[in-house]
C-alpha cells in the first residue's frame, strides 16, 4: 500500500525520508513542496534527486479528498463537502473576511460526543480521521484558491477545529496535523489564529497545552453539572470543576490570556438570567485563587435548528439580555454572527436532502452522508 505524505508532520517526513536512505533534511523540501506549493506529482519536485524522486514515486502518494459538492455562498464563503469512503463525507468551509481568510476543518466522520443540539451529535460517530484527511482539507481549499483567484501568497490565515467531530477524541491524528499547520515549512499559522474547539475532553486539554498550545474554546452551554449532563454528555465524565482546572492550567501555556467559551442559546433550556448569573459565578475566583478566577471571553452562538432536536432558539431579546447580564459583570461576551446564512439551507437538514445534490453513483453509494452544523462562523472568536 502507497504511503499518504499528507499523514506526516515533519519530524515523521524525516524519519520517513532516512527509512529511504535520505538525508533528513531531503524531508523539508518535499514537505515544502507539498504544502506550500500544493505539489501533486514528484514530477514536479526538481530540486530533488531524480532517483529520490523515482522511490518517492513507487513508495508514496498525496492523497486528496474527493469532492462531492461545492456551494459558494454570495458573502464569499465556500463550502465543500468531502466523501471520506464507506458511505462517510465530512464538511469543510471557508470564510473570506476583509482582513484574513478563515478554514473551518473537521477531525471524524460523526461524533460519539452526542450533544443534543448538535445534528453531528444525532447521526452518531462513524470514524476518527486520519491526519492526512485532515490536512488534506486544508491543503485542498489553500490551494485551489490561491490557483482559483491567482494570488501566490497564503490565502487562510486562521484555522478552527470547528467542523464535525470531537478534535480531542481523535488526539493522535490532530496533533501531527496542528503540528504541521504551525510550521513555517508548511502553512505557518500562528498559533493565536489556531483554535481547537472541544466538548470537555479534559485529559487532552493538558496534553494539547504541552504539544501544540494553540488557543483553545471550550464548548460549555450550561453554568452547572446537572444541565451539561443532559446537553453534552462527556460532562458526566469529566464535570465542570475538573474542565474549569483544565482551563486555568491550559491558560499557562496559552497564546492567549483567556479561553473562548461557547455557548448555545436554546430557548426554555439554558437562557435565563438565571443561568447568566451561575455562569458568572461559575468563572468566578473560587477559595484557592484569590484573583483572577477563570478569565474567558464568552461567545453566545444562536442555536441552528434541526428537527431531531426538539430544540429552538433563544429569541433575540433573550440572547441581548443573557449578554447584557454578563457584560454587566464585567465578561467579554459576543455574539457569534452567522456567514453564508445563503448556502446554510443543506445544514441541518437529513441526509436524504444531501445526497440529492450528489451524483447519481454516490447517491447509490451513500447511506451515511452527514451535513454538518458549522456552517455558520465565527467572526467574534477569531
Ligand atoms: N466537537 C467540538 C468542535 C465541533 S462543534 C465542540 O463541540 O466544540 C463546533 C461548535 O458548534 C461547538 O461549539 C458546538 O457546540 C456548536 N454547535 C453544534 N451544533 C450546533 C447547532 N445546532 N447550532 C449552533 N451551534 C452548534
Ligand atoms: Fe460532537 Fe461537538 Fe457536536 Fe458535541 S457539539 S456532538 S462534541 S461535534
Amino acid at each position: 500500500m502507497l504511503v499518504n505524505l499528507l499523514d506526516f508532520d515533519l519530524e515523521h517526513l524525516s524519519d520517513y525520508c532516512e527509512s529511504l536512505g535520505e538525508k533528513r533534511f531531503r524531508a523539508t523540501q518535499l514537505f515544502r513542496w507539498i504544502h506550500q506549493r500544493g505539489a501533486q506529482n514528484f514530477d514536479q519536485m526538481t530540486d530533488l534527486a531524480k532517483s529520490f524522486r523515482v522511490q518517492l514515486e513507487s513508495h508514496c502518494t498525496i492523497s486528496p479528498l474527493k469532492v462531492l459538492s461545492r456551494q459558494n455562498s454570495k458573502d464569499g464563503t465556500i463550502k465543500w463537502l468531502f466523501d471520506v469512503g464507506a458511505g462517510d463525507a465530512i464538511e469543510t468551509v471557508f470564510i473570506p473576511e476583509e482582513d484574513r481568510g478563515t478554514l473551518c476543518i473537521s477531525s471524524q466522520a460523526g461524533c460519539a460526543v452526542g450533544c443534543v443540539f448538535c445534528s453531528t451529535g444525532h447521526q452518531g460517530f462513524s470514524r476518527n480521521l486520519s491526519t492526512g484527511e485532515i490536512l488534506a482539507q486544508l491543503w485542498f481549499a489553500e490551494h485551489t484558491l490561491r490557483a482559483e483567484l491567482d494570488r501566490p501568497e497564503r490565502i487562510i490565515s486562521n484555522i478552527v477545529m470547528m467542523g464535525m467531530g470531537e478534535p480531542l477524541q481523535n488526539y493522535s491524528a490532530l496533533a501531527p496535523a496542528l503540528k504541521t499547520m504551525l510550521s513555517d515549512h508548511a502553512y505557518g499559522i500562528s498559533r493565536r489564529r489556531l483554535t481547537v474547539s472541544t466538548s470537555g475532553v479534559v485529559p487532552m486539554i493538558e496534553r494539547l497545552g504541552r504539544d501544540a498550545p494553540v488557543a483553545l474554546a471550550v464548548s460549555l452551554h450550561a453554568p452547572n453539572d446537572a444541565l451539561r449532563d443532559r446537553l453534552v454528555p462527556l460532562n458526566k465524565k469529566y464535570p465542570l470543576a475538573e474542565l474549569r482546572s483544565a482551563c486555568v492550567e491550559y491558560l499557562s501555556v496559552a497564546p492567549r490570556d483567556f479561553i473562548t467559551l461557547e455557548y448555545c442559546m436554546l430557548e426554555g433550556v439554558n437562557d435565563s438570567l438565571d443561568h447568566a448569573r451561575e455562569l458568572v459565578q461559575w468563572l468566578r475566583p473560587n477559595p484557592s485563587e484569590r484573583r483572577v478566577g477563570l478569565p474567558a471571553k464568552i461567545n453566545l452562538i444562536p442555536f441552528n435548528p434541526f428537527p431531531a432536536s426538539g430544540l429552538v432558539c433563544s429569541s433575540n431579546e433573550t440572547v441581548k439580555a443573557f449578554s447584557q447580564a454578563l457584560l454587566s459583570a464585567g465578561i467579554v461576551t459576543t455574539v457569534r454572527k452567522t456567514r453564508g446564512d445563503d448556502i446554510d439551507a443543506a445544514c441541518g437538514q437529513l441526509a436524504g436532502e444531501v445526497l440529492d445534490r450528489t451524483n447519481v453513483q454516490t447517491r447509490m453509494t451513500k447511506q451515511k452522508v452527514i451535513p454538518l452544523h458549522t456552517h455558520k462562523l465565527v467572526e467574534s472568536l477569531l
